[in-house]
């Protein structure tokens, strides 16, 4: 990408908003901040960023209304960074449209890497050809969506119907975590009811991927909130 993307952080802490444009700096990404939900507005109005570093614990709004509000105009990509790390307070975020979460306090290796996936699908979106392949771990799993094969180590997998879409779905946003009730409504629908179904399919597929299933590599649990695949390998694409 030509221009390096621009990061609006919303904090109103000044050492964090700091720090964090400090990282995102040395990443060489351009970095804006507002210490308040009407300044971020303003500045998300004006200066159309590619990413939004959000803190839910503001003077003015609270962010999740800040959330609601960008996501009436806007489907940029929105990660929240806050100190609330109450299952149901992430559950609420990511249902109410934020890409992913991210609870204080934070290493910048796991910063990083939700900011990479964040603006990866921000310029994948609706440009650019379909993926049709994917791999993941240096290539220990692989996806091949064009022949509908998923191959590990020991060879071609023979997943379930509900297994395929299960996995594709994590795969294709790969790095970004998937809350349990947008995984049922994807899989069954909206009448979908709790989460058992959710996770025996899930123990099944990590006894076909996983080398350990006690101990995944590839399909990661957020207990509480939902399932996150692991980043991918660089994209092949025809
Ligand atoms: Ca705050």
């Amino acid at each position: 990408m030509g221009i390096r993307p621009l990061i609006l952080v919303v904090e109103d802490e000044r050492a964090i908003a700091d720090f964090l444009s400090a990282q995102l700096s040395t990443s060489h990404y351009r970095v804006l901040t507002a210490c308040t939900g009407a300044q971020a507005i303003s500045m998300a109005t004006s200066h159309c960023p590619d990413l939004v570093l959000l803190d839910l614990g503001l003077p003015d709004r609270d962010g999740l209304e800040i959330l609601a509000d960008i996501r009436t105009w806007s489907a940029l990509p929105i990660v929240i960074v806050s100190a609330r790390n109450q299952e149901e307070d992430i559950v609420q975020a990511l249902d109410h449209g934020a890409d992913d979460y991210i609870t204080k306090p934070f290493s910048n290796s796991v910063l990083m890497a939700r900011v990479r996936t964040a603006l990866r699908k921000r310029f994948a979106n609706g440009e650019g050809p379909a993926r049709t392949k994917q791999s993941f771990g240096d290539g220990r799993l692989s996806i091949d969506y064009g022949k509908r094969l998923i191959t590990t180590h020991e060879g071609q997998l023979h997943l379930t119907p509900v297994e395929y879409k299960m996995l594709t779905l994590l795969a294709q946003n790969a790095g970004q975590v998937l809350t349990y009730s947008l995984l049922r409504k994807e899989l069954w629908g909206p009448y979908a009811g709790d989460n058992r179904a959710l996770r025996v399919n899930m123990a099944n597929l990590r006894r076909k991927i996983e080398e350990n299933s006690a101990d995944p590599q590839f399909l990661l649990t957020e207990i509480g909130v939902g399932y996150r695949m692991i980043e991918s390998d660089d994209e092949e694409f025809d």
